[in-house]
């Protein structure tokens, strides 16, 4: 869970809208046609949004459907891209182009309601979602995706990965059961999609460098954090940062100033975990 600091995120909501409001008329002075793939993009910090619930329910990690679309409808009609974790781990190592306004949306947990609500509304705007799955919980608890509903969002283009068997704070346990916890949720997502997952994220972020590591042995390719910031050339694969997106009071406007003030709030370490 993040702790956001709301009066120093009042205070700094002034500054961000104004440099935001500068920011957004300098980009937009540049060309970028769409489809304009190119070097420039190599150093260019990328969002990925991190949620968890959709649905109604009275909870800082839902947010209604009818919120989140209207997010998604704004990174649609603002020329965003969804990416998946491949695009973003090819463009920070090797600088590889990725489209305009790439995004990374993820959901952890794999709660139903990723189906059930989320999912047609990212299909309605031609987004896709990477969703990190507990395998203990997939098909079996019903507050959680079935293995069905998984493959059928995996053929949408969907992407699946490991966020543990049980989902407990890694930074707890002893290294063999941290190892017990990466490479069976892999094995387990290897057998029921056919792909082996690439991919971790903590359980409730919690992470240190020796963690690190032994996700590294396990064979992913990067891993993330709910440390609140944007990926780039200087990222640390093995912990990924990633905006999360809560309910408010004004969730529209702290989704857009979360997203679009990124580059600012990271810099001043407004918003910390
Ligand atoms: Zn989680």
């Amino acid at each position: 869970m993040i702790k956001v600091d709301r009066q120093l995120m009042l205070l700094v909501l002034a500054l961000v809208l104004c440099l935001s409001i500068v920011a957004v008329s300098a980009v937009s002075s540049i060309p970028m046609a769409a489809g304009n793939f190119g070097s420039h993009l190599e150093s260019q910090d990328i969002p990925a949004l991190n949620y968890h619930k959709v649905d109604n329910y009275h909870h800082a990690l839902s947010i209604p459907p009818g919120e989140f679309e209207e997010q998604i409808k704004y990174l649609h009609d603002n020329g965003y891209h969804s990416i998946n974790p491949d695009d973003l781990v090819a463009n920070i190592k090797y600088g590889n182009a990725l489209p305009d306004k790439p995004i990374l949306i993820t959901f952890d947990d794999g709660y139903a309601d990723n189906y059930s609500n989320a999912y047609p509304i990212l299909k309605k705007y031609n987004f896709t979602a990477t969703i990190f799955i507990i395998t203990n919980m997939v098909g079996k608890d019903p507050r959680f995706v079935t293995w069905e509903q998984v493959r059928e969002m995996q053929e949408s283009g969907f992407v699946f990965a490991s966020h543990t068997v049980n989902h407990l704070p890694l930074t707890n346990l002893p290294a063999d059961q941290i190892e017990n916890e990466l490479v069976q949720s892999r094995d387990e997502i290897t057998q029921q999609l056919g792909v082996t997952p690439k991919y971790f994220a903590y359980p409730t972020g919690a992470y240190n460098l020796q963690i690190e590591d032994i996700v590294r042995k396990a064979g992913y390719t990067a891993a993330f954090t709910i440390r609140y910031g944007q990926d780039g050339p200087k990222s640390d694969l093995y912990a990924l940062e990633r905006i999360p997106i809560f309910k408010s009071q004004q969730t529209f406007r702290s989704f857009f100033i979360r997203l679009n003030g990124a580059p600012l709030l990271e810099r001043f370490g407004a918003i910390r975990n």
